[in-house]
This record gives C-alpha cells, structure tokens and sequence, in this order.
C-alpha cells in the first residue's frame, strides 16, 4: 500500500512536471529546461570564473603565475582545503539565494546545484562524502527545509557521491553575524555546530565537502570545519552557490 502511494505521487509528480512548461529559476518567464535562467534573468548572474585563488576562490582581477595564493590566504591560511562558489553574491546570485531559502522555491534545488557542480567539478570528484552545513532544528521548524541539505541532496545526485545529513548538529541557533569582527563571530558560533558522535566513524580520514548556500566571512564553515577535524576527517573542501566577494571582510 505505502509502495503503491509512492507510485502514485511519484506517478503525479511526473505528469505534473509533463504538463507544466519549464519556467526560469528568477522570473518565471517560460524556458527550454528545467533549473535554466531566460535570457534576460541570465546576464544579472555573475559568474566566478578563472582566474581565482586556488586556495579560497576568490577571483583575481588579473592572471597570477599558477597555484599563487591570494594576499588574505598567505596571511591567514584558511582551515578549509580549497573553497569554491558558482556565483558572487549580489543581484542575481543574492536573488536566487533569497528565492530558494524565504520562498520555499525547493523545486529551484536541482537547477542551483547543476550551477555549483560546473564550479566544483574537481572538488566533486576527490570528496567521498557530501555533507550541509546545518541549520538548527527551531530554525528548520519555522522554515520547514534546510536549503543547504537540498543542495547536498541535488549535487549527491549529480555527482553520484553519498550525502550525509545528519553528521554535524547545530546546538544552538546562532544570531546574526553580520556587523561582528572576527574574534566576535568566532565567539557567537564556539561550540554551536558538533559532529553527531553516532557519525564520527564514518568521517574518520575521509575527505569531505562541506556545502552551503552562501559564503559569507568563512566563521559559519570554519566552525564546521573544527568538529570535523576533531572527528578525524582527513579535509575538508568548501562548496557553495554564492560567495560574497569584499575585501575588506577576506
Ligand atoms: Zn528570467
Ligand atoms: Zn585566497
């Protein structure tokens, strides 16, 4: 019975999708596939591209003699192995952010993480597990999803590798961190975000991709990054749709 009602939505879902023209991920306007932009939306994407920084990926304004790392990375290496995003956050890519994650556009999941998997293609490859940043439960409550599960979901499919969702926990929620310096926003998130202890042997020694829908100062993932550590894992690389791209914050 449960089988066969899985059928049928699964059925429904298809004849659904069928009917209904593909629309464009920002405005809505009709498109050839599903998770495309039209032509008018697409140029409001800024794409990060070469030439980047091959420790952060943050995009240089000129070519730099090969593997040369970007003046923050030199002076503070990051605790991540290298970090990727598909877009700068800002007009489109804030956009389609603000779309998935406040208006429960989670049919927009598959479309986003074709978008970050062209930007993480060798991060994809090397990583063997693909896990969220998590949100905490009375968050996921009042938004019913977390958007960074629904792209770890999508790029698992994509890249066939296997999602773990539930490895790390928030424990706490965390405020805003806009507006903090650095050692401030280290303290608000110390010790909110741990590994799930019935997890930790399915992390030890392994490489992982940590994926969020933002990249904003880098303290939500580095607090990630330090329980993983101490669960053993091997590295840790850092894949998310967009990025904020300003110096004054690297
Ligand atoms: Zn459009
Ligand atoms: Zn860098």
């Amino acid at each position: 019975m449960v089988e066969f009602r899985q059928m049928t939505r699964s059925f429904g879902r298809w004849a659904l999708d069928a009917l209904l023209p593909p629309r464009c991920m920002l405005c809505g306007e009709m498109v050839d596939e599903p998770g495309r932009l039209c032509a008018t939306c697409w140029p409001s994407l800024d794409f990060i591209a070469e030439p980047l920084c091959p420790c952060c990926g943050t995009p240089f304004a000129m070519p730099m003699p090969g593997g040369l790392l970007c003046a923050a990375c030199l002076a503070r290496p990051p605790h991540y192995r290298r970090a990727r995003a598909a877009l700068i956050y800002g007009r489109g890519g804030r956009d389609l952010v603000l779309r998935f994650k406040r208006a429960d556009r989670t049919d927009l999941a598959a479309g986003l993480a074709g978008l970050m998997r062209q930007a993480g293609g060798p991060l994809l490859a090397e990583t063997d597990l693909i896990l969220p940043v998590p949100l905490h439960p009375g968050r996921l409550w009042r938004r019913r999803y977390n958007q960074s599960a629904l792209l770890a979901q999508a790029l698992g499919r994509l890249a066939a590798k296997p999602v773990l969702l539930d490895a790390l926990v928030r424990l706490r929620p965390t405020p805003s961190l806009g507006g903090l310096n650095r050692q401030e926003r280290k303290r608000a998130l110390a010790g909110a975000i741990r590994v799930a202890p019935r997890r930790r042997s399915a992390l030890a020694g392994k490489a992982v991709l940590l994926v969020d829908d933002v990249f904003t100062t880098g303290a939500t993932s580095n607090a990630c990054i330090r329980a993983l550590q101490a669960a053993g894992v091997a590295a840790v690389d850092v894949l998310t749709l967009t990025r904020v791209v300003r110096p004054d914050i690297v």
